[in-house]
Formats: C-alpha cells, structure tokens, sequence
C-alpha cells in the first residue's frame, strides 16, 4: 500500500523513532523500506556486523550513471540530562518552529528525500535519485563507510552527492576534519616523597596536553604569517585546532598517579591528512612512554581512536557545488568547522560531494532543538528544483 506523506508528517514519523545512536535505528530502517516498498522500490540494507543496525539505500529512478544522491544519518543525539519543554520523540509546532530531536541534525533532510518518492516517481526521472541513510554518525562515523562501499559496488555511479546535515541551505563546499581520542596513560604509583622511583600519568599527560596547546599556536601562527593567502581562510578559525575537553588523574597529593585519562579534538583543515596528525601524536606518545619506561618499564600510553573523518574538500568544478549553486542560486562560499559524513563520500567512494540542508547547527544537539518551518520549506523546493532538473 503506497502512503502519501506531507514533509512535515515524515519528519514527525522519523523523529517518532528514537534512533539515539546507542540504541538500535532498526525499526526506523524498517519502517523507511515497507513504506519505499509501497512505492514499488526496492530498498538494500548494510547490517552492522556487531549491532543492531543498519544502513539503507535505494535508487529512484533509470538505473543509469549520473545521478545524485542524497545522504542522511538516521542517528540523533540522547536527551540525557537536557531541560526539554516538548516531547523531544513528539514533533511540535510553535511560533514557525518544529520542535523534537533530530528535527534539524538531520531528520528533516531524510524526510523531504523520503516524502518527495512519489512526485520523483511521477516525474519520471532520466536520472536516478539515490536515497542513503546511514547510522551511527554521531558516534564516530561508523555506519557511512560500509554504505558507501556498497553503494559504489552495487549502484551506477551517481554525479554529486548532496550531504544533508544543517547549512541553513547554503552550499558548503568544504568542512574540517575530525579526530576525536582518548589517551590513557598508566604510571606507577609511590609515596611522593620518593617522587623519583615513580612515574606520574599526570605528568606525563599534562606534558601531552601541552603538546596539543603547543602544535595549535604554531598553526596559527602559520595561518597568521600567510593573511589571505592562508589556505584555511574560508574557515574560523583558519587553522587546524587541537583541543583537550576532559581530563582525569589521579587518588590523592602524596601518591605519583598511577592512571590519567584525557580526550583529544583535532579539527584539521581539509588540505592536510587528518591520519598525518594522528601520527605525529602518536610518535610523541611514543617517546614520551620511552622516558616513562626508562624509569618503569610497566608504564605506557595507549591512545583509542574514537573518530577519524576526512574532511571534505573544495574540488576545483565540482559537480555537486555547480548543481548545488544552480538549484539555490548561492553565489558565496561556505565553509564550516563542524564535520560530516560528506569527507567519506569524497574520499573512499569518489564522488562529488557537498553538504546542504535545511536549519541551523546551532540547533543541532540542543535541548528543543528545531527546525523552522521556513528552512522545511526551503529544502522541500530545493528537492523539487533537483527533481526537474533529473527529470529534464
Ligand atoms: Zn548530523
């Protein structure tokens, strides 16, 4: 049975799901290819090897090169300790906004794709439309790589790829790249009256923060010495950032730390290899547990790699920007700090990418986080545009 829903009706069906990332997003994937299936299309599923979970993708339209797709992550962040005056799982309308989670990052790009099926169907399309959703975007990229790698096998190559996370339907071109770590280092405990037969975690984590702090201000620096012609200048700030959010270490002032734990943000430019950064913190590590070891072999630093995403590119004439600029009409550039899943399906699956979708990051994650009504209907005109355009 074909169901017909407005965008609107679509977002509050998604947003009903409560796809937090640690839970399972499998009834939503269900629910998304009964209601394709309605349609007459045929939905493939990625499993996640170890959870729960899935990617979905389908293809509207001829089978042929050429197309675009659009991409979405099904996942949202918890609602944990946040003062909420609305149902964050009830879609609610107030003063031109929809209030709920995951109504802006990034349910409202999935519903317009999903909601629009039936006027793609009756276009007809010369090109397809490619619908991708993936899972656990917000833990670390998990889901997209095996859509993607299954896309590129299973799928005639697609022209652009439109990344649906929350640009207020700007074109952006470019994001930074993130790596996100824990450092767990271990020392060895002593009285700290004989702090030299001991090895501190503190210190020697502290001595690692420094390191971040330190490669910052050199990058700014950097960027400073070069003004304009700074290849990050599109972006605030125009450099690569290294961040320590939380720390822990430590039981008491008279014992050298056994344990200390802290995390580590690195938002890089899209020019450089966020691996190359990895690396270099890993080699300072390394030399920082051998003068640890020195003193007690038992000691080390082991780092947990919890995001490592690409950021994404300009590409000199890219197709996704060109058709992008031409069904908005935005002339400027767009840069953004914040990451997404857009460096994937530039990098491992070569394709065109850029990111535009409706509402603002700055309602992303946050407590009555919404998407304005005007920002719906925005996309659901650019989708439209997209659709002529395919259909042409
Ligand atoms: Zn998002």
């Amino acid at each position: 049975m074909a169901e017909h829903l407005s965008a609107r009706d679509m977002l509050a069906k998604l947003v009903s799901f409560p796809t937090i990332s640690r839970d399972s997003n499998l009834e939503l994937i269900d629910w998304v290819r009964g209601y394709l299936a309605g349609h007459g299309i045929e939905s493939q599923i990625v499993r996640s090897a170890t959870e729960p979970k899935a990617n979905l993708f389908a293809q509207i339209g001829p089978a042929v090169p050429g197309g675009v797709v659009l991409s979405g992550h099904t996942d949202v962040v918890p609602v944990d300790g946040q003062d909420w005056s609305t149902g964050p799982f009830d879609v609610v309308e107030r003063n031109g906004r929809l209030h709920g989670r995951g109504t802006c990052d990034m349910k409202g790009f999935c519903a317009l794709g999903l909601a629009l099926v039936p006027e793609m169907l009756k276009a007809p399309l010369k090109r397809p439309i490619q619908l991708a959703l993936s899972y656990d975007e917000e833990v670390g990229h998990r889901g997209v790589p095996s859509l993607i790698e299954a896309m590129v096998a299973r799928l005639p190559k697609a022209a652009a790829v439109f990344v649906g996370e929350p640009t207020g339907m700007q074109v952006v071109s470019q994001h930074k790249g993130g790596c996100a770590l824990t450092t767990r280092v271990r020392g060895f405990e002593v009285h700290s009256s004989l702090v030299h037969t001991g090895v501190s975690a503190v210190t020697a984590a502290a001595r690692l923060v420094v390191w971040h702090a330190e490669r910052m201000e050199e990058n700014r620096r950097a960027a400073e010495a070069l003004g304009d012609d700074a290849p990050g200048i599109l972006f605030d700030p125009p450099y690569t950032t290294l961040h320590n959010g939380l720390i822990q270490g430590g039981t008491a002032t008279n014992i050298t730390a056994k344990d200390c734990w802290f995390s580590s943000d690195i938002r890089s430019l899209p020019n450089e290899d966020g691996r190359e950064w990895f690396a270099r913190y890993r080699a300072e590590c390394d030399r920082v547990a051998a003068e640890m070891q020195a003193i007690r072999p038992q000691t080390g630093v082991d780092i947990e790699v919890r995001l490592l995403a690409p950021g994404c590119r300009k590409e000199p004439d890219g197709e996704a920007e060109r058709l992008a600029r031409l069904l908005t009409g935005d002339t400027e550039e767009h840069a953004v700090s914040y990451g997404t899943e857009a460096g994937h399906f530039q990098n491992e699956g070569g394709y065109s990418t850029c990111v535009i979708g409706p509402g603002s990051i700055e309602q992303a994650h946050q407590p009555d986080e919404f998407l304005e009504v005007s920002q719906l209907e925005a996309g659901e005109a650019f989708v439209r545009r997209l659709i002529a355009h395919l259909a042409s």
